[in-house]
């Protein structure tokens, strides 16, 4: 199984629109570090032909596969529909194209009410021949639950952002949690023994609504994952700060980067 890294920064990217001559506000960040060079957080886990499960639609959704040159994917799931995961969903129209049909997409109740109010037009039926607009076929999902998606069997759990509830996802040896300040016993447990954990951690200091480095490594030492990527990473988590102060078994992601387990 693969998990690609599509896009690892938090909700305004890094750099930062601004900056003192408009090319960018890159925080801590050093800008000659490519790897502190991030989009929009999202991933693809991959398992083969027919297996290719997107999470997430962020707005650099289009830039992202063609990156990874990543033509069309079998299902998409939501974490939350915060506009840093849902802002490229018409991207998916030309993925329709391509498979001929409506896509299957998978979330809870809450998440897809909410994006289509905003993608309305996403959520009408398929009526060819001729479609210019996404086509959606909706999955609702309960938190928590397993379900099959894209022929891969997930663990699907809730975690606590903030005000507002994500969810947070367990394939076998790889699992993906966004956008997370509070994880409870059913995460951890879901979580226990992973392989290959991908985890937001939006900054070094702490934060109402996201994972932050002191926060993440506690997790850790629960569910003693053999590799911790973090992922969601905001302006002042710098690229060589981290490799030379996170320990043994946890790293940065970076954009393109691809987890194998
Ligand atoms: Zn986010
Ligand atoms: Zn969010």
């Amino acid at each position: 199984m693969e998990m690609i890294i599509l896009g690892c920064a938090g909700s305004a990217g890094v750099p930062m629109l601004g900056g003192p001559d408009g090319a960018g506000d890159w925080g801590e960040c050093d800008p000659g570090e490519p790897r502190n060079r991030r989009t929009r957080s999202s991933v693809i886990i991959d398992d083969g032909p027919g297996r290719r499960l997107l999470v997430d639609t962020g707005p650099d959704l289009r830039d992202q596969l063609l990156a990874q040159r990543i033509g069309t994917v079998d299902a998409v799931v939501y974490t939350h529909a915060h506009a840093d995961h849902i802002a490229g969903l018409d991207e998916l129209r030309t993925i329709n194209r391509i498979i001929g049909g409506p896509l299957p997409v998978y979330g809870t109740v809450e998440v897809m009410d909410e994006i289509s109010v905003r993608f309305d037009y996403a959520f009408r039926p398929w009526t060819p021949p001729r479609i210019f607009r996404p086509v959606l076929d909706v999955h609702h999902v309960a938190l928590p639950s397993t379900r099959t998606m894209a022929g891969m069997t997930v663990q699907l759990f809730a975690q606590r952002h903030g005000r507002t509830e994500t969810l947070g996802l367990r394939a076998g040896p790889m699992a993906y949690c966004t956008d997370v300040a509070e994880l409870d016993d059913t995460a951890l447990e879901t979580l226990r023994g992973v392989d290959t954990w991908v985890i937001g951690c939006f900054q070094r200091e702490v934060h109402p609504s996201h994972g932050w480095v002191a926060q993440v490594l506690r997790w850790r030492d629960i569910i003693q994952p053999r590799r911790t990527v973090l992922t969601h990473m905001g302006p002042d988590m710098d690229w060589g700060w981290m490799q030379a102060n996170l320990p043994d078994g946890v790293e940065a992601a970076y954009d393109g980067l691809r987890l194998h387990a």
